[in-house]
């Protein structure tokens, strides 16, 4: 019997790139002898994304939908596509065809090979804007010298995944789980490949500034308690260096200049307030996490899905 793959795409507004993605697919597996099929995540659209993916999966019975009740983000849109496919192995890509399906049949022959997980590294593009690719630089950089693994910079949510693997990640129940760095953490035997990034076929990035901040403090805080003792560090150095000022207060009360001090104390006062908010800051958002954790609240909702098995 012929294997099946399933292939799961996050969406948010993203109506226009359904079709093409789909198509691509399509394409690429007419000449594979695998059975496949496409789960969308609905992450929350505020455009004609489900019906065009509800068009597709009138017209075809390997095109499934997961709508979400809001929007979730899109590590939860492919979190749910995983805990919902069924495959003997899961792909996930982004629905803007910047994850070229043309690369697949590579992955499932290292797939085949005997490697779990087959996920990708991208070229640094050109294209892109210097912002986009300093700032995607430094996070790697960030989330590796701050954390305990290890990732290659442009690890992308483009990943194949074998049934074994797709079916430990149904037992985590993270909050606002980090992908990329769960499945490095995960271990088993792991192949990368790299790829030139396509441009976006249609529309604009879905991820803002802010959603990049976030994601790559998340990124951060949730593989290690490193920055929690960044804190400990930096406050002993500071206190150190602020020693060294004795000796010149000394000097100042026996000088009588003493109240020429002021400019220094000013900054001193300035420079520790602000490194006191980062260190609550950091201390906040782990503090946050457990409580988000705590509450066992699920991690995303879905409202309606053309998925039978549910279990
Ligand atoms: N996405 C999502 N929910 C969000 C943001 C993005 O499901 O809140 C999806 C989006 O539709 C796309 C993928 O995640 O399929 C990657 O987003 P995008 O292409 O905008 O990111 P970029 O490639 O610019 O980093
Ligand atoms: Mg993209």
């Amino acid at each position: 019997m012929r294997k099946l793959v399933s292939i799961v795409i996050p969406a948010y507004n993203e109506a226009d790139n359904i079709r093409n993605i789909f198509t691509n697919i399509h394409s690429v597996f007419s000449t594979l002898p695998y059975n496949w099929e496409v789960i969308f995540v609905d992450d929350g659209s505020k455009d004609e994304t489900l019906v065009t993916v509800k068009e597709l999966a009138n017209k075809y019975n390997n095109a499934y939908f997961l709508e979400f009740s809001k929007n979730f983000g899109h590590q939860l849109a492919v979190k749910a596509g995983l805990d919902n496919a069924y495959g003997d192995c899961v792909i996930s890509l982004d629905c803007d065809a910047q994850h070229p399906p043309e690369i697949i049949p590579e992955m499932l022959q290292k797939w085949e090979e005997g490697f779990d997980i087959v996920y990708t590294i991208r070229e640094e593009d050109k294209r892109l804007s210097k912002a986009k690719r300093s700032s995607s630089n430094l996070f790697y950089k960030l989330v590796n010298s701050l954390s305990d693994i290890e990732l290659e910079a442009g690890t992308a949510d483009f990943r194949l995944m074998d049934r074994k693997v797709v079916n430990v990640f149904r037992n985590f129940h993270e909050t606002e789980p980090f992908l990329r760095g769960l499945t490095k953490w995960l271990g088993f035997k792991q192949y990368g490949i790299r790829y030139e990034p396509a441009e976006r076929f249609a529309g604009t990035s879905k991820y803002s500034f802010k959603k990049m901040v976030r994601l790559a403090l998340h990124g951060v805080t949730s593989f290690s308690i490193k920055p929690l003792y960044t804190a400990v560090y930096v406050g002993l150095i500071m206190s150190l260096l602020s020693l060294l000022y004795i000796p010149y207060v000394v000097y100042a009360f026996y000088n009588h200049i003493e109240v020429s001090g002021w400019a220094s104390i000013i900054i001193t006062i300035v420079f520790f307030g602000g490194l006191q908010l980062i260190m609550l800051g950091i201390i906040g958002i782990y503090v946050g996490k457990m409580f988000m954790q705590t509450k066992n609240r699920p991690n995303y909702i879905i409202r309606s899905t053309n998925l039978k098995d549910q279990s």
